[in-house]
Protein backbone atom coordinates (compact mmCIF):
# COMPACT_ATOMS: atom_id res chain seq x y z
CA UNK A 1 0.00 0.00 0.00
CA UNK A 2 0.97 3.55 -0.82
CA UNK A 3 1.28 6.75 1.38
CA UNK A 4 1.96 9.77 1.52
CA UNK A 5 4.59 9.39 4.74
CA UNK A 6 5.20 6.47 6.96
CA UNK A 7 6.58 7.00 10.46
CA UNK A 8 9.18 4.78 12.53
CA UNK A 9 8.14 5.52 15.63
CA UNK A 10 5.20 6.03 17.84
CA UNK A 11 6.94 8.53 20.48
CA UNK A 12 6.13 12.16 20.90
CA UNK A 13 8.02 13.21 17.92
CA UNK A 14 6.37 10.39 16.28
CA UNK A 15 2.98 10.78 17.30
CA UNK A 16 2.67 14.85 16.65
CA UNK A 17 3.96 14.24 13.37
CA UNK A 18 1.79 12.12 12.57
CA UNK A 19 -1.48 14.00 13.99
CA UNK A 20 0.20 17.37 11.74
CA UNK A 21 0.53 15.43 8.57
CA UNK A 22 -3.72 14.09 8.97
CA UNK A 23 -4.33 17.25 10.02
CA UNK A 24 -3.15 18.78 6.65
CA UNK A 25 -4.89 15.51 4.89
CA UNK A 26 -1.98 13.45 4.17
CA UNK A 27 -2.11 9.54 4.10
CA UNK A 28 0.05 8.98 7.02
CA UNK A 29 0.94 5.43 8.82
CA UNK A 30 3.01 5.41 12.01
CA UNK A 31 4.67 2.21 12.51
CA UNK A 32 5.71 0.84 16.26
CA UNK A 33 7.40 -1.92 16.96
CA UNK A 34 6.01 -2.07 20.85
CA UNK A 35 2.11 -3.26 21.88
CA UNK A 36 2.87 0.74 23.70
CA UNK A 37 2.72 4.65 22.35
CA UNK A 38 5.08 6.64 23.65
CA UNK A 39 8.81 5.48 23.16
CA UNK A 40 11.13 6.45 25.62
CA UNK A 41 8.48 8.55 27.19
CA UNK A 42 5.59 6.02 28.04
CA UNK A 43 4.30 4.76 31.42
CA UNK A 44 3.11 0.80 32.57
CA UNK A 45 1.81 -0.26 36.19
CA UNK A 46 3.54 -2.96 38.06
CA UNK A 47 2.02 -4.53 41.01
CA UNK A 48 -0.80 -2.08 40.90
CA UNK A 49 1.79 0.98 41.20
CA UNK A 50 1.33 3.26 38.06
CA UNK A 51 4.72 4.36 37.11
CA UNK A 52 5.45 7.02 33.88
CA UNK A 53 8.38 6.25 32.41
CA UNK A 54 9.89 8.99 30.57
CA UNK A 55 8.34 12.15 32.32
CA UNK A 56 9.93 14.24 35.74
CA UNK A 57 9.08 17.07 34.13
CA UNK A 58 7.36 19.11 31.16
CA UNK A 59 9.60 21.62 30.19
CA UNK A 60 8.97 24.69 28.26
CA UNK A 61 6.05 25.90 30.89
CA UNK A 62 4.50 28.65 29.29
CA UNK A 63 0.63 30.51 30.28
CA UNK A 64 -1.42 29.97 27.76
CA UNK A 65 -1.19 32.49 24.66
CA UNK A 66 2.44 33.28 25.27
CA UNK A 67 3.39 34.13 21.81
CA UNK A 68 6.50 32.86 20.28
CA UNK A 69 7.22 30.31 22.81
CA UNK A 70 7.50 26.65 21.89
CA UNK A 71 4.82 25.48 23.78
CA UNK A 72 2.51 27.55 22.16
CA UNK A 73 3.79 26.60 18.57
CA UNK A 74 3.52 23.43 19.42
CA UNK A 75 0.17 23.17 20.96
CA UNK A 76 -1.00 25.85 17.86
CA UNK A 77 0.12 23.56 15.03
CA UNK A 78 -1.68 20.60 17.06
CA UNK A 79 -4.67 22.31 17.24
CA UNK A 80 -4.91 21.21 21.10
CA UNK A 81 -5.87 23.71 23.98
CA UNK A 82 -3.28 24.16 26.77
CA UNK A 83 -6.21 23.83 29.22
CA UNK A 84 -6.33 20.31 27.69
CA UNK A 85 -3.24 19.41 29.69
CA UNK A 86 -4.21 20.30 32.65
CA UNK A 87 -0.71 21.58 33.75
CA UNK A 88 0.58 21.91 37.04
CA UNK A 89 3.41 24.19 37.51
CA UNK A 90 6.54 23.63 39.97
CA UNK A 91 6.62 25.23 43.31
CA UNK A 92 10.59 25.05 43.04
CA UNK A 93 13.58 23.09 42.23
CA UNK A 94 16.85 23.22 43.33
CA UNK A 95 20.61 23.15 41.87
CA UNK A 96 22.71 21.35 44.65
CA UNK A 97 26.80 21.30 44.46
CA UNK A 98 28.95 20.98 47.24
CA UNK A 99 28.16 23.80 49.59
CA UNK A 100 25.97 25.29 47.21
CA UNK A 101 21.93 25.16 47.20
CA UNK A 102 20.13 27.36 44.50
CA UNK A 103 16.39 27.13 44.28
CA UNK A 104 14.86 28.29 41.12
CA UNK A 105 11.41 28.42 39.67
CA UNK A 106 9.27 29.75 36.56
CA UNK A 107 10.20 33.08 37.42
CA UNK A 108 13.91 33.80 36.68
CA UNK A 109 14.01 36.35 39.58
CA UNK A 110 14.20 33.41 41.96
CA UNK A 111 17.44 31.75 40.36
CA UNK A 112 18.57 35.60 39.63
CA UNK A 113 18.56 36.15 43.74
CA UNK A 114 19.82 32.94 44.51
CA UNK A 115 22.98 33.69 43.06
CA UNK A 116 23.29 36.53 44.50
CA UNK A 117 23.29 35.20 47.91
CA UNK A 118 25.52 32.54 46.39
CA UNK A 119 27.65 33.70 44.57
CA UNK A 120 27.64 37.88 44.90
CA UNK A 121 30.28 38.33 42.01
CA UNK A 122 28.55 36.20 39.38
CA UNK A 123 25.40 37.54 39.04
CA UNK A 124 26.30 39.78 36.50
CA UNK A 125 28.16 37.07 34.71
CA UNK A 126 24.75 35.18 34.76
CA UNK A 127 22.80 37.87 33.55
CA UNK A 128 25.03 38.52 30.68
CA UNK A 129 24.73 34.28 29.93
CA UNK A 130 20.98 35.19 29.65
CA UNK A 131 21.39 37.98 27.26
CA UNK A 132 23.03 36.07 25.40
CA UNK A 133 20.90 32.84 25.29
CA UNK A 134 17.78 35.53 24.22
CA UNK A 135 19.43 36.75 21.68
CA UNK A 136 20.69 33.32 19.66
CA UNK A 137 17.99 32.67 17.34
CA UNK A 138 17.11 28.86 16.63
CA UNK A 139 17.21 27.31 13.52
CA UNK A 140 17.37 23.91 12.11
CA UNK A 141 20.01 24.67 9.46
CA UNK A 142 23.17 22.18 10.04
CA UNK A 143 26.16 24.79 11.18
CA UNK A 144 29.60 24.27 13.49
CA UNK A 145 29.00 23.09 16.83
CA UNK A 146 30.56 25.40 19.73
CA UNK A 147 31.43 24.18 22.97
CA UNK A 148 28.30 25.51 25.25
CA UNK A 149 30.57 24.94 28.27
CA UNK A 150 33.25 27.27 27.29
CA UNK A 151 30.10 30.10 26.17
CA UNK A 152 29.32 29.25 30.09
CA UNK A 153 32.60 29.41 31.49
CA UNK A 154 33.42 32.28 29.67
CA UNK A 155 30.62 34.85 31.41
CA UNK A 156 30.56 32.56 34.70
CA UNK A 157 34.22 32.80 36.71
CA UNK A 158 32.95 30.53 39.81
CA UNK A 159 33.80 26.64 38.25
CA UNK A 160 30.23 25.41 41.19
CA UNK A 161 27.81 27.63 39.62
CA UNK A 162 29.22 26.54 36.42
CA UNK A 163 27.94 22.97 37.46
CA UNK A 164 25.09 23.92 39.04
CA UNK A 165 23.86 25.10 35.82
CA UNK A 166 25.43 22.81 33.63
CA UNK A 167 23.85 20.10 35.79
CA UNK A 168 19.86 20.23 34.71
CA UNK A 169 20.93 21.40 31.31
CA UNK A 170 23.04 18.50 30.61
CA UNK A 171 20.54 15.27 32.75
CA UNK A 172 17.76 17.28 30.62
CA UNK A 173 19.10 17.03 27.01
CA UNK A 174 23.24 16.74 26.19
CA UNK A 175 24.17 13.28 24.45
CA UNK A 176 28.12 14.69 24.83
CA UNK A 177 30.24 13.80 27.81
CA UNK A 178 31.12 17.10 29.59
CA UNK A 179 29.62 19.24 27.14
CA UNK A 180 26.60 20.26 24.94
CA UNK A 181 26.46 22.43 21.94
CA UNK A 182 25.89 26.05 22.55
CA UNK A 183 23.17 26.51 20.40
CA UNK A 184 21.16 22.70 21.61
CA UNK A 185 22.40 25.26 25.68
CA UNK A 186 20.35 27.93 24.66
CA UNK A 187 16.96 25.98 23.78
CA UNK A 188 17.60 23.57 26.89
CA UNK A 189 18.30 27.47 28.88
CA UNK A 190 14.95 28.81 27.90
CA UNK A 191 13.11 25.42 28.24
CA UNK A 192 14.19 25.00 31.88
CA UNK A 193 15.14 28.34 32.91
CA UNK A 194 13.43 31.04 30.95
CA UNK A 195 9.98 28.91 30.78
CA UNK A 196 9.96 26.10 33.22
CA UNK A 197 8.83 23.01 34.51
CA UNK A 198 5.60 21.71 34.76
CA UNK A 199 3.23 18.47 35.21
CA UNK A 200 0.56 17.24 33.29
CA UNK A 201 -2.41 15.98 35.48
CA UNK A 202 -2.19 12.28 35.63
CA UNK A 203 1.36 12.12 34.23
CA UNK A 204 2.30 11.26 30.79
CA UNK A 205 -0.91 9.13 30.40
CA UNK A 206 -3.72 11.71 29.47
CA UNK A 207 -1.06 13.37 26.84
CA UNK A 208 -0.03 10.31 25.02
CA UNK A 209 -4.40 9.12 25.13
CA UNK A 210 -4.89 12.46 23.75
CA UNK A 211 -2.56 12.69 20.85
CA UNK A 212 -3.53 8.59 19.81
CA UNK A 213 -7.29 10.16 19.98
CA UNK A 214 -6.65 13.07 17.53
CA UNK A 215 -4.54 11.16 15.23
CA UNK A 216 -7.21 8.55 14.94
CA UNK A 217 -9.67 11.29 14.47
CA UNK A 218 -7.90 12.82 11.86
CA UNK A 219 -7.15 9.76 10.01
CA UNK A 220 -3.73 8.94 10.99
CA UNK A 221 -3.25 4.91 10.39
CA UNK A 222 -1.58 4.00 13.77
CA UNK A 223 -0.09 0.22 13.95
CA UNK A 224 1.46 -1.32 17.14
CA UNK A 225 3.74 -4.43 16.86
CA UNK A 226 4.55 -3.29 13.96
CA UNK A 227 8.30 -3.43 13.86
CA UNK A 228 10.13 -1.92 10.74
CA UNK A 229 12.77 -4.89 9.76
CA UNK A 230 14.23 -3.07 6.64
CA UNK A 231 13.92 0.48 4.99
CA UNK A 232 13.44 -0.13 1.23
CA UNK A 233 16.05 2.01 -1.16
CA UNK A 234 16.33 2.09 -4.56
CA UNK A 235 18.89 4.54 -6.61
CA UNK A 236 19.81 6.23 -3.21
CA UNK A 237 16.35 6.90 -2.29
CA UNK A 238 14.39 5.57 0.25
CA UNK A 239 11.16 3.70 -1.25
CA UNK A 240 9.33 2.11 1.31
CA UNK A 241 9.41 -0.60 4.50
CA UNK A 242 9.37 -4.22 4.84
CA UNK A 243 7.77 -5.04 8.16
CA UNK A 244 9.11 -7.90 10.88
CA UNK A 245 5.68 -9.64 9.51
CA UNK A 246 7.04 -9.44 5.89
CA UNK A 247 4.51 -6.96 4.70
CA UNK A 248 5.29 -3.69 2.52
CA UNK A 249 4.57 -0.32 2.60
CA UNK A 250 5.82 2.19 0.14
CA UNK A 251 5.42 6.03 0.92
CA UNK A 252 6.95 9.39 -0.77
CA UNK A 253 8.72 9.83 3.00
CA UNK A 254 9.84 8.21 5.53
CA UNK A 255 10.51 9.65 8.64
CA UNK A 256 12.46 8.04 11.11
CA UNK A 257 12.63 8.27 14.89
CA UNK A 258 14.51 5.07 15.62
CA UNK A 259 17.88 7.10 15.90
CA UNK A 260 20.40 7.78 13.05
CA UNK A 261 22.66 4.97 13.79
CA UNK A 262 19.61 2.44 14.05
CA UNK A 263 17.71 3.92 11.02
CA UNK A 264 20.83 3.46 8.99
CA UNK A 265 20.97 0.14 9.52
CA UNK A 266 17.75 -0.47 8.64
CA UNK A 267 18.83 0.54 5.10
CA UNK A 268 21.02 -2.16 5.01
CA UNK A 269 24.70 -2.92 6.39
CA UNK A 270 26.28 -1.71 3.13
CA UNK A 271 24.59 2.04 3.56
CA UNK A 272 25.30 1.67 7.86
CA UNK A 273 29.21 0.90 7.11
CA UNK A 274 29.29 3.93 4.72
CA UNK A 275 27.43 6.56 6.70
CA UNK A 276 27.69 6.24 10.49
CA UNK A 277 31.05 6.02 12.42
CA UNK A 278 32.16 5.62 16.15
CA UNK A 279 31.31 9.03 16.49
CA UNK A 280 27.52 8.43 15.64
CA UNK A 281 27.09 6.29 18.67
CA UNK A 282 25.57 7.69 21.98
CA UNK A 283 27.89 6.75 24.85
CA UNK A 284 25.20 7.71 27.59
CA UNK A 285 22.68 6.40 29.46
CA UNK A 286 20.98 6.57 33.28
CA UNK A 287 19.50 4.00 35.99
CA UNK A 288 16.56 5.48 37.61
CA UNK A 289 15.38 4.14 40.96
CA UNK A 290 11.55 4.63 41.47
CA UNK A 291 10.51 4.32 45.10
CA UNK A 292 7.03 4.29 46.18
CA UNK A 293 6.35 6.46 49.83
CA UNK A 294 4.09 6.05 52.57
CA UNK A 295 4.12 9.93 53.17
CA UNK A 296 4.74 13.18 50.54
CA UNK A 297 8.78 14.10 50.08
CA UNK A 298 7.47 17.48 50.97
CA UNK A 299 6.49 16.54 54.63
CA UNK A 300 9.83 14.52 54.47
CA UNK A 301 11.51 18.01 54.42
CA UNK A 302 11.86 17.49 50.24
CA UNK A 303 10.27 19.85 48.63
CA UNK A 304 11.19 20.60 45.42
CA UNK A 305 9.89 19.60 42.68
CA UNK A 306 13.34 18.29 40.75
CA UNK A 307 16.50 18.37 42.33
CA UNK A 308 19.45 18.17 40.21
CA UNK A 309 23.05 17.25 42.29
CA UNK A 310 26.37 17.10 41.98
CA UNK A 311 27.96 15.60 45.82
CA UNK A 312 31.18 15.60 44.40
CA UNK A 313 33.71 18.71 42.73
CA UNK A 314 33.73 18.55 40.04
CA UNK A 315 30.70 17.98 38.38
CA UNK A 316 31.52 14.62 35.88
CA UNK A 317 28.80 13.86 33.16
CA UNK A 318 30.44 11.22 31.36
CA UNK A 319 29.87 7.41 31.06
CA UNK A 320 31.11 6.03 34.15
CA UNK A 321 33.75 3.27 35.24
CA UNK A 322 31.44 0.85 36.75
CA UNK A 323 27.63 0.25 36.50
CA UNK A 324 26.72 3.38 37.62
CA UNK A 325 27.91 7.18 38.88
CA UNK A 326 26.17 7.81 42.18
CA UNK A 327 27.85 11.07 42.78
CA UNK A 328 25.87 13.08 40.34
CA UNK A 329 22.00 12.52 39.34
CA UNK A 330 18.03 14.05 39.49
CA UNK A 331 15.49 13.63 41.90
CA UNK A 332 11.83 13.89 40.88
CA UNK A 333 9.09 14.22 43.30
CA UNK A 334 5.47 14.02 41.06
CA UNK A 335 3.81 15.36 44.21
CA UNK A 336 5.63 19.03 44.57
CA UNK A 337 3.52 20.28 41.33
CA UNK A 338 0.25 22.37 41.97
CA UNK A 339 -2.21 19.88 41.31
CA UNK A 340 -6.05 20.12 41.49
CA UNK A 341 -5.76 15.94 41.50
CA UNK A 342 -2.83 15.39 43.40
CA UNK A 343 -1.02 11.69 41.98
CA UNK A 344 -2.54 9.27 43.46
CA UNK A 345 0.75 7.78 45.13
CA UNK A 346 4.27 9.75 46.36
CA UNK A 347 6.61 8.73 44.89
CA UNK A 348 10.22 9.75 44.42
CA UNK A 349 12.10 9.27 41.48
CA UNK A 350 16.23 9.04 41.33
CA UNK A 351 18.31 9.40 38.10
CA UNK A 352 21.78 8.88 37.71
CA UNK A 353 24.33 8.30 34.79
CA UNK A 354 24.67 4.03 34.05
CA UNK A 355 27.28 2.50 31.64
CA UNK A 356 25.27 0.17 29.62
CA UNK A 357 28.59 -1.92 28.78
CA UNK A 358 28.49 -4.19 31.57
CA UNK A 359 24.26 -3.66 31.88
CA UNK A 360 23.83 -5.18 28.78
CA UNK A 361 26.67 -8.15 28.95
CA UNK A 362 25.03 -9.28 32.29
CA UNK A 363 23.48 -12.50 32.45
CA UNK A 364 20.04 -12.86 33.85
CA UNK A 365 20.71 -13.06 37.62
CA UNK A 366 23.96 -11.26 37.87
CA UNK A 367 21.90 -8.29 36.29
CA UNK A 368 19.35 -8.75 39.10
CA UNK A 369 21.94 -8.53 41.95
CA UNK A 370 23.86 -5.70 40.15
CA UNK A 371 20.52 -3.45 39.29
CA UNK A 372 19.70 -4.24 43.87
CA UNK A 373 23.31 -2.87 44.77
CA UNK A 374 23.72 -0.16 42.05
CA UNK A 375 20.15 0.94 43.55
CA UNK A 376 21.73 0.62 46.91
CA UNK A 377 24.41 3.11 46.00
CA UNK A 378 23.04 5.50 43.97
CA UNK A 379 20.48 5.75 47.00
CA UNK A 380 23.00 6.05 49.61
CA UNK A 381 24.24 9.37 48.11
CA UNK A 382 20.73 10.45 47.75
CA UNK A 383 20.56 10.08 51.73
CA UNK A 384 23.60 12.84 51.91
CA UNK A 385 21.64 14.93 50.32
CA UNK A 386 18.04 13.89 52.16
CA UNK A 387 19.08 12.41 55.69
CA UNK A 388 16.79 9.71 56.25
CA UNK A 389 14.23 8.72 54.06
CA UNK A 390 14.12 5.52 53.07
CA UNK A 391 12.26 3.34 55.94
CA UNK A 392 9.71 5.37 54.21
CA UNK A 393 9.54 3.48 51.06
CA UNK A 394 6.40 1.09 50.79
CA UNK A 395 7.96 -0.17 47.33
CA UNK A 396 10.52 0.29 44.68
CA UNK A 397 11.15 -0.14 40.77
CA UNK A 398 14.66 0.70 38.65
CA UNK A 399 15.35 0.55 35.25
CA UNK A 400 18.55 0.23 33.48
CA UNK A 401 20.32 0.88 29.51
CA UNK A 402 19.32 -2.22 29.13
CA UNK A 403 15.50 -1.85 29.85
CA UNK A 404 15.89 1.37 27.99
CA UNK A 405 17.49 -0.11 24.58
CA UNK A 406 14.88 -3.35 25.15
CA UNK A 407 11.87 -0.97 24.79
CA UNK A 408 13.14 1.73 22.64
CA UNK A 409 15.66 0.13 20.51
CA UNK A 410 18.02 2.76 21.33
CA UNK A 411 21.64 1.36 20.55
CA UNK A 412 23.31 1.11 24.49
CA UNK A 413 19.79 2.90 26.08
CA UNK A 414 21.29 5.57 24.83
CA UNK A 415 18.50 8.19 25.99
CA UNK A 416 19.75 11.30 23.86
CA UNK A 417 20.61 9.34 21.30
CA UNK A 418 23.90 10.54 18.99
CA UNK A 419 26.28 13.06 19.93
CA UNK A 420 26.19 14.31 16.14
CA UNK A 421 22.29 15.67 15.87
CA UNK A 422 21.12 16.35 12.29
CA UNK A 423 19.13 19.53 12.56
CA UNK A 424 17.63 19.47 8.93
CA UNK A 425 16.24 16.13 9.45
CA UNK A 426 18.41 14.99 6.59
CA UNK A 427 20.25 11.82 6.08
CA UNK A 428 21.88 10.76 3.38
CA UNK A 429 19.19 8.54 1.52
CA UNK A 430 16.72 10.68 0.09
CA UNK A 431 13.22 10.83 1.11
CA UNK A 432 14.21 9.77 4.36
CA UNK A 433 14.45 11.63 6.98
CA UNK A 434 15.15 11.96 10.77
CA UNK A 435 12.93 13.08 13.48
CA UNK A 436 13.12 13.29 17.36
CA UNK A 437 16.03 12.49 19.31
CA UNK A 438 18.83 12.64 16.62
CA UNK A 439 17.10 15.46 14.75
CA UNK A 440 18.70 17.36 18.02
CA UNK A 441 14.89 18.99 20.11
CA UNK A 442 15.00 16.78 22.90
CA UNK A 443 12.51 16.17 25.71
CA UNK A 444 8.79 16.02 25.48
CA UNK A 445 8.14 19.30 24.27
CA UNK A 446 11.43 19.36 21.84
CA UNK A 447 10.41 15.91 20.28
CA UNK A 448 7.05 16.58 19.37
CA UNK A 449 8.21 20.30 18.29
CA UNK A 450 10.92 18.13 16.33
CA UNK A 451 8.12 15.58 14.45
CA UNK A 452 6.48 18.94 13.48
CA UNK A 453 9.03 20.58 12.14
CA UNK A 454 10.24 17.64 10.15
CA UNK A 455 6.55 16.99 9.15
CA UNK A 456 6.08 20.52 7.54
CA UNK A 457 9.38 20.88 6.35
CA UNK A 458 10.13 17.81 4.35
CA UNK A 459 6.03 16.43 3.42
CA UNK A 460 4.12 19.47 3.85
CA UNK A 461 5.83 22.41 2.51
CA UNK A 462 9.40 21.14 1.08
CA UNK A 463 9.74 24.03 -1.31
CA UNK A 464 9.66 26.35 1.43
CA UNK A 465 12.61 24.92 3.74
CA UNK A 466 13.43 27.88 5.63
CA UNK A 467 13.86 27.53 9.51
CA UNK A 468 10.67 29.91 10.04
CA UNK A 469 8.41 28.09 7.61
CA UNK A 470 9.42 24.89 9.00
CA UNK A 471 8.13 25.35 12.58
CA UNK A 472 5.40 28.33 11.15
CA UNK A 473 3.58 26.72 8.38
CA UNK A 474 0.27 27.21 9.08
CA UNK A 475 -2.99 24.65 9.56
C1 LIG B 1 14.09 8.06 32.24
C2 LIG B 1 13.76 9.19 31.34
C3 LIG B 1 13.38 10.40 31.89
C4 LIG B 1 13.05 11.47 31.07
N1 LIG B 1 12.62 12.61 31.65
C5 LIG B 1 12.16 13.61 30.87
C6 LIG B 1 11.57 14.75 31.45
O1 LIG B 1 11.44 14.86 32.65
N2 LIG B 1 11.13 15.74 30.63
C7 LIG B 1 11.23 15.65 29.28
O2 LIG B 1 10.79 16.56 28.58
N3 LIG B 1 11.80 14.56 28.69
C8 LIG B 1 12.25 13.55 29.46
N4 LIG B 1 12.79 12.43 28.88
C9 LIG B 1 13.09 12.46 27.44
C10 LIG B 1 11.90 12.27 26.57
O3 LIG B 1 11.13 11.20 27.06
C11 LIG B 1 12.42 11.94 25.15
O4 LIG B 1 13.32 12.97 24.75
C12 LIG B 1 11.32 11.90 24.10
O5 LIG B 1 10.25 11.15 24.57
C13 LIG B 1 11.91 11.30 22.82
O6 LIG B 1 10.89 11.09 21.87
P1 LIG B 1 11.23 10.55 20.41
O7 LIG B 1 9.96 10.50 19.68
O8 LIG B 1 12.34 11.35 19.84
O9 LIG B 1 11.88 9.12 20.56
P2 LIG B 1 11.40 7.76 21.22
O10 LIG B 1 10.54 8.01 22.37
O11 LIG B 1 12.65 6.98 21.43
O12 LIG B 1 10.53 7.05 20.10
C14 LIG B 1 11.06 6.20 19.14
C15 LIG B 1 10.07 5.09 18.90
O13 LIG B 1 10.48 4.35 17.75
C16 LIG B 1 10.20 2.98 17.95
N5 LIG B 1 11.04 2.20 17.05
C17 LIG B 1 12.39 2.13 17.04
N6 LIG B 1 12.80 1.32 16.04
C18 LIG B 1 11.69 0.89 15.41
C19 LIG B 1 11.45 0.04 14.29
N7 LIG B 1 12.47 -0.55 13.64
N8 LIG B 1 10.18 -0.20 13.91
C20 LIG B 1 9.13 0.39 14.56
N9 LIG B 1 9.31 1.20 15.62
C21 LIG B 1 10.57 1.45 16.04
C22 LIG B 1 10.54 2.76 19.42
O14 LIG B 1 9.92 1.59 19.92
C23 LIG B 1 10.00 4.06 20.04
O15 LIG B 1 8.65 3.92 20.44
C24 LIG B 1 13.12 11.33 29.67
C25 LIG B 1 13.47 10.09 29.11
C26 LIG B 1 13.77 9.02 29.93
C27 LIG B 1 14.04 7.68 29.31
Amino acid sequence: MHHDAILIGAGMSGLAAALRLALFGKDVVVLERHNLWGGLNSFYTKDGHAFDVGLHALTNFVPAGTRGAALTKVLRQLRIRHAELKLGQQRHSELRVPGARLRFSNELDLLTSEIEREFPGQVDGFRRLVSLVESTSLDEEPGAETSGRAVLEDCIGDRRLVDALLLPLFYYGSAREDDVDWTQLTVLFRAIFLEGLSRPEGGIRPLINLLVKRCKRAGADLRLSAGVARILTKDGRARGVELESGEVLTADTILSSAGFVETMELCGEEVAAAHTGPADHGRLSFLEVISVLDTPPAELGFGAATCFYSTREPFRYRRPEGTIDPFSGVLSAPTNFEADRPPAEPLLRATVLANPAPWLAFGEDEYRAAKDEACERALAEVDTLLGPWQSHTTYRDSFTPRTVQRFTGHRAGAIYGSPRKRKDGRTPIDALVLMGTDQGYLGVVGAMMSGIAMANRHVIAPAASSPSSTVEVRA
